[in-house]
């Protein structure tokens, strides 16, 4: 039996441990892909105030994680991910994540999060040492853990850990984990590290810029959005350091949960469907006119919008388009909670256009899968997108996406076709709201006007494969190479 290929993820986040967002649910998913294709695979995230802390075991000892300050000891608890025997080793040190948020609350960052993600960088090293466990790659995931392929180059020079290729992926951009520069210290590296070729970044510390630097390769969560990034309007100041790796620069499209998210089992929906069988989805779709408070009405098309209301996700273009969508005979669900602006202005709209707008300002994922299930069509004009886990679910729900053509959409929607009946949603280009609404209008007119088109595209929107199997090979191809990268020799399987 050949020694498998060993990989360790280290992660602010990890589902069902804890969540803000997408990247939870990719190191959730993807190392149970990676186990499946025989890799020794094993996750470090901290230990959160609100996780299962009784049902983790205690491993014998104490961590030892050399702080700006000290010696930091503290505790390792270790669960796996359900379903599988993927460890999931969670660093305990109250003083830095026993608190109500994982970041800090709404819209703000704790002031310590610097030094409370060196210690999850560091700490994930050290774990490593106290384990004799040597991966062959480390798979980092922004800006929390981007200290890692820096310390991996520097402190662990000429060390066993200085063998392991690292990887580190970007899941968001817009986040990059800058600092006040003088705030060096608090990472433990010389202040020779703080220059633009590491660290530094326009006057500022920046964990992203200094991933980037000392990453063996990089990753990202799509195609398009690995090209993207490497341009001005997208690569929010760090486009011109990304094109300098763009060869080392992947994108990977993210997988689904395709169990959670199977119109065939849902739990949570009132009727269940396939794409042999949509009897189910006229159901739903009646079921959520009438939890809206609509008329139920099989004939008018109903869109579903469901998201973190920020700038991010498009959600003042909505806003700006409403009123000329809302003119035509179709209805409107959202389901979404940030900007408190966008909550106030929603709000009103939703009292305003009662019969055919219903905003639910709330976090309901049950919702979010009525939503997904009983829609006709699915809103995302972002500003920008990673990836976007939403129009896939949508996709297989046989609701079709009208998208902007940006990032993971573009990688994952195919633009209607009027002459063939191709395709699985409705695209467009500009950022702003008539172009939002006349697509909305384009697929409005496709409803009434080609009703075979549409039942065309939603079968071929749900033969669609979003598995994390496709996107885990991927990862083993780019592993490969970077351990080649790393050792100068192929990896001995
Ligand atoms: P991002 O990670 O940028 O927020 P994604 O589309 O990748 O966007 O994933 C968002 C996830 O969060 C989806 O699973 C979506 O259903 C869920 N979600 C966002 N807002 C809500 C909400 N208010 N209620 C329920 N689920 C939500």
């Amino acid at each position: 039996m050949p020694a498998p290929l060993k990989v360790l993820f280290v992660s602010s986040e990890v589902a069902p441990f804890a969540k803000t967002g997408g990247l939870a649910d990719v190191v959730g998913a993807l190392p149970k892909a990676l186990r499946a294709l025989n890799m020794d695979v094993r996750v470090v995230m901290p230990l959160y105030a609100g996780m299962p802390w009784n049902d983790l075991e205690v491993l014998d000892g104490l961590l030892t994680v050399p702080m700006w300050w000290g010696a930091a000891r503290g505790r390792v608890r270790v669960g796996r991910l359900p379903e599988t025997d993927v460890p999931v080793y969670c660093l305990e040190y109250n003083r830095y994540f026993d608190r109500p948020y994982l970041y800090g609350p709404p819209g703000d960052g704790y002031p310590d999060n610097l030094e409370r993600f060196t210690y999850l960088s560091r700490g994930s090293l050290e774990l490593c040492k106290a384990l004799g466990f040597f991966p062959d790659i480390i798979h980092c995931n922004d800006w929390q853990t981007g200290l890692v392929p820096v310390y991996v180059n520097t402190v662990e020079w000429l060390q066993p850990l200085h063998g392991a290729a690292t990887i580190y992926s970007i899941h968001n951009l817009a986040y990059q984990g800058i600092f006040d520069g003088n705030a060096m210290f608090v990472t433990g590296l010389g202040r020779e590290h703080y220059n633009p070729g590491e660290l530094e970044h326009f006057g500022a510390l920046n964990l992203t810029k200094g991933a980037i630097q000392h990453s063996t390769l990089v990753s990202t969560v799509s195609p398009t959005y690995a090209r993207e990034i490497q341009t001005g309007e997208y690569g929010c100041g760090l486009d011109g350091l990304l094109g300098s790796r763009s060869h080392d620069l992947v994108g990977i499209l993210n997988g689904i949960d395709t169990d959670e998210w199977n119109p065939a089992t849902d739990p949570h929906l009132p009727a269940r469907f396939d794409s042999a069988n949509m009897e189910g989805k006229a159901t739903c779709k009646a079921a959520l006119q009438k939890e809206a408070g609509f008329p139920v009405r099989p004939d008018v098309p109903l869109f579903g919008v469901v998201g973190r209301l920020t700038s991010q996700k498009g959600f003042d273009v909505l806003a700006h388009a409403l009123h000329r969508i809302l003119s035509w005979d179709a209805q409107l669900v959202l389901l979404g909670t940030g900007d408190p602006d966008a909550e106030r202005f929603f709000a009103w709209a939703d009292a305003h256009y009662g019969d055919r707008f219903r905003a639910w300002l709330r976090f309901d994922n049950g919702r979010a899968h009525r939503i997904e299930a009983g829609a006709d069509f699915f809103l995302m004009p972002s500003r920008f997108e990673p990836c976007g886990l939403n129009q896939m679910y949508s996709l297989r729900y046989g609701t079709l996406p009208v998208v902007r053509a940006t990032g993971g959409l573009v990688d994952t929607v195919s633009n209607y076709d009027e002459g063939t009946g191709g395709g699985t949603g409705f695209m467009f280009a500009d950022l702003h709201p008539d172009s939002l609404a006349n697509t909305i209008g384009w697929a409005v007119s496709t409803w009434f006007d080609r009703p075979d088109h549409i039942r065309g595209m939603r079968h071929r929107a749900m033969a669609q494969d979003f598995s994390w199997t496709r996107a885990a090979s991927a990862y083993r191809d780019l592993y490969l190479r970077a351990y080649e990268r790393r050792r100068g020799h192929a990896f001995a399987a």
